[in-house]
């Protein structure tokens, strides 16, 4: 049977015609900051892609920056616009690439706050109302959260920032692609992405600043992408990341509808075998995709080695800390227990996947809990 990839938040298949679009891009050689035809025509390449991916996020092409990823475009977000105060107010479900540049500023010897959320993974905006001080300079709160999928209302946090003389920040890694994201109707000032989330290559992102907003930069040396990021362009990774975001953004109201309801079908088949079943995390504000769950005596490691090897991925959690992390930061923040925090199971599903895949991963999962709980009486 043909395995069946239920790890979309860890990331997505490239499109083909993303793809076919790159494979074109990778034989053109030229350097976009040449003045010669080669480096001419990738220049035209490049800014005809900045120009299609400002329009799927509604910002000006001058307010996006490419960059290598989503990490380093929340660093660059974090690091450079942090440092105008001694204080960073963020939330304690981020992704790592923000949590991590958080404490860097730490030891540079800015406060951060780090707000609590409720157990469905919100953060409250009287929380953000109560923690500002005189020099709070960035606000930090994602938009969709890669573990659980909570989405957050960011336009009030963002209005609510600025009631407050702060920037705010949010890293729409897992949101680019999958719901709306509309720059100007958000009104924030930094919005982070990343290309291989909505079928788009690895390695590759961006960095959309409100205009008006002094960034300084992250990465030195030439003076690459309007003096803010220096480095060449990742030419054909951009122009991939364009054509998959363009794609992305045309179908997504059919995908998303398509996705949530095979989410739906994934959790009423699941409580049917398994009526225990946890469910982590309010489907009302939820990426359509992403489904975290934990059964009460469940080991999650063991069950997601179990899935795999019946041909199922899925994962334990954020695919960037597996290794590393056992305990999920994000489900302790919900109030989850350690023993649920270490044994859910995230189950993200993409526009490839099927109701048949569904409904086989289900049966595959119930056999693997029926034995293993059955083994541990
Ligand atoms: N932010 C979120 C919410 C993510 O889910 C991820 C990746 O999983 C990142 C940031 C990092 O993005 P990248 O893999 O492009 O570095």
């Amino acid at each position: 049977m043909p395995r069946v990839y239920l790890d979309n938040a860890a990331t997505t298949k490239i499109f083909p015609e993303a793809l076919d679009a790159m494979m074109n891009a990778y034989s053109e050689f030229g350097n976009p900051s040449s003045v010669h035809r080669e480096g001419q025509s990738a220049r035209k390449a490049l800014e005809e892609a900045r120009d299609s991916i400002a329009s799927c996020l509604n910002c000006d092409s001058t307010e996006l920056y490419f960059t290598s990823s989503g990490t380093e475009s929340d660093n660059w977000a974090i690091r450079c616009a942090g440092k105008n105060g001694k204080h960073i107010i963020t939330s304690s479900i981020e992704h790592p690439a923000v949590l991590r540049a958080c404490e860097e500023m730490e030891k540079d010897g800015c406060r951060v706050t780090y707000l609590p959320v409720d157990n469905a993974g919100r953060v409250a905006v009287s929380d953000l109302e109560n923690a500002f001080a005189q020099d709070t300079s960035l606000v930090s709160i994602m938009m969709a959260n890669n573990e659980i999928g909570t989405i957050q209302n960011i336009a009030e946090l963002a209005r609510s920032t600025h009631a407050n003389g702060a920037l705010f920040h949010t890293d729409s890694v897992q949101a680019v692609g999958s719901i709306p994201v509309d720059f100007r109707a958000l009104d924030v000032d930094l919005l982070s992405f990343s290309a291989h989330k909505f079928h788009g290559p690895k390695g590759v992102g961006g960095l959309v600043v409100r205009k008006g907003v002094d960034l300084t930069s992250f990465i030195v040396g030439g003076s690459q992408e309007f003096r803010h990021r220096a480095g060449t362009e990742n030419v054909p990774g951009i122009i991939g990341m364009a054509k998959a975001l363009e794609l992305a953004t045309e179908s997504m109201e059919q995908a998303s509808s398509r996705i949530r309801d095979l989410s739906d079908l994934l959790r009423n088949e699941i409580k049917k075998v398994c009526p225990q079943v946890l469910f982590h995390g309010n489907e009302s504000y939820t990426h359509p995709g992403i489904v975290n769950l934990y059964v009460p005596g469940m080991e999650g490691e063991k069950t997601l080695l179990l899935l795999d090897v019946k041909g199922f991925a899925c994962s334990g959690g954020a695919a960037c800390s597996s290794k590393d992390s056992i305990v999920s930061h994000v489900l302790t923040a919900i109030g989850a227990s350690t023993e649920e925090a270490k044994n859910s199971l995230r189950i993200s599903i993409g526009a490839d996947n099927t109701e048949e895949e569904i409904i086989s991963f289900v049966s595959a999962f119930s056999s693997i809990l029926r034995e293993s709980l059955s083994g541990r009486k």
